[in-house]
């Protein structure tokens, strides 16, 4: 039976904010002129940089993630410029419609839902560009909707050969669950945003940009007020922003960056690595079929199909019986897949009880034995390093 209050976030994003970063949110707003909220923006700024391994400007703006990307692209570039969109999911999908909206010429690069870009498929067309005309490449990390990771490190290779386009990347369910490395792979312009692997609510996203990209976004012509990252450069010299910025979710940015800080970078992602094999792999034992190819998921995001149950009646019944939240399909992946979020502030038991509530739950459906439960159970807990 559901009990008020206690309902487990196993989506990807928002996801489960900790006790701590709870509380910083609950005071008084401070003036976002003040001495205290510049020495704020100081702490915090540094902080992303660390998060992000970079020297680059990290800019920090009130919107959900979809405003950094948006930012990065109508900050860089030009109407009517040409850019390669890697499309393998929804998100794919939404920076192709982005980029359309603003008039770029899109190249699209797809590969089918559930399977990774081909890195190949990049390189062949960058390296034919002998003119240069292509300015950018646009593309998700971690497609959140299919729960596969894009070989961006490989990707970016290749971008960097090319010498002139811009990497634009949406790393929205990567940083803060695994390696993106923005220095040692040059990545221009990497968005994110606070309601995935920061643990903070939904509110704040994040935009880096390197020094390649401001040169762009002198000349770049595109429409823009608020999202001119521009003015947000200007305003961070002074350690400010350049409209009111959203102040009580960068006091919970403040906390949670140093938590992610204490815990450090490695031991997040092997936890985050940790959580995925547990799952998956406990996944297959309950006879579950994982929508991603194996050798591409995502960190942060499982996405499991399951044959002859509606996967919106499954996900229903896990939370009224178990208080745990699960995503579903997006488009025509709804009904078909439920998606198992493990991004940011989740723990082992998280995972065991998610493991034993799918379990369960395929038992009382008479689609597996309750013995299978056992089994996947311990699984998990191998890959966990409980048992
Ligand atoms: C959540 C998410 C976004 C951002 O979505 P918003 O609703 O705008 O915060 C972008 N890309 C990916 C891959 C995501 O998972």
């Amino acid at each position: 039976m559901a009990i008020q209050q206690k309902l487990s976030l196993m989506i990807p994003g928002p996801t489960p904010v900790p006790e701590k970063v709870l509380e910083a949110l609950g005071r008084h707003p401070i003036g976002h002129r003040s001495k205290d909220f510049q020495e704020l923006v100081e702490i915090t700024t540094q902080n992303l940089k660390w998060l992000h391994q970079t020297e680059n400007d990290v800019l920090t703006i009130t919107g959900s993630g979809t405003a950094a990307m948006e930012a990065g692209i109508i900050s860089t570039l030009n109407k009517g410029d040409k850019v390669i969109c890697g499309e393998n999911g929804k998100f794919g999908q939404r920076w192709v419609k982005v980029a359309k909206e603003f008039g770029l010429d899109v190249i699209k690069i797809d590969a089918k839902w559930g399977s990774p870009l081909n890195p190949e498929d990049f390189k062949n067309i960058l390296e034919k560009d002998d003119k240069k005309e292509i300015k950018a490449v646009i593309l998700t990390h971690s497609e959140t909707s299919t729960g596969v990771i894009n070989d961006l490190e490989l990707i970016s290779s290749h971008i960097r050969k090319h010498k002139q386009a811009l990497s634009i990347i949406d790393c929205v369910t990567s940083i803060g669950a695994c390696n993106v490395p923005v220095d040692e792979w040059e990545l221009d312009v990497v968005a994110s945003g606070s309601q995935k692997g920061y643990m903070i609510p939904p509110g704040l996203s994040f935009v880096s940009m390197s020094e390649k990209a401001w040169q762009s976004s002198k000349e770049s012509n595109l429409p823009k007020f608020y999202l001119n990252l521009n003015s947000y450069k200007k305003s961070l010299l002074s350690n400010s922003n350049p409209y009111t910025p959203a102040v009580n979710l960068v006091f919970a940015l403040d906390q949670s960056l140093k938590m992610m800080k204490e815990e450090g970078l490695s031991k997040i992602f092997k936890r985050h690595e940790r959580h995925k094999l547990a799952i998956s792999e406990a996944a297959k034992n309950l006879n579950l079929k994982l929508f991603a190819d194996e050798k591409h998921l995502s960190p942060s995001v499982t996405a499991i199909e399951i044959e002859g149950i509606d996967a919106e009646q499954f996900r229903k019944s896990i939370k009224s019986n178990y208080d745990i939240l699960l995503a579903g399909g997006q488009d025509h992946l709804k009904g078909k897949i439920f998606r198992v979020g493990h991004l940011g502030y989740v723990n082992d038991r998280d995972i065991i009880s998610v493991v034993a509530a799918i379990g369960n739950t395929l038992v009382e459906q008479d689609k597996i034995s309750a013995q299978q439960t056992g089994e996947a159970l311990k699984i998990a807990s191998n890959y966990l390093g409980l048992t």
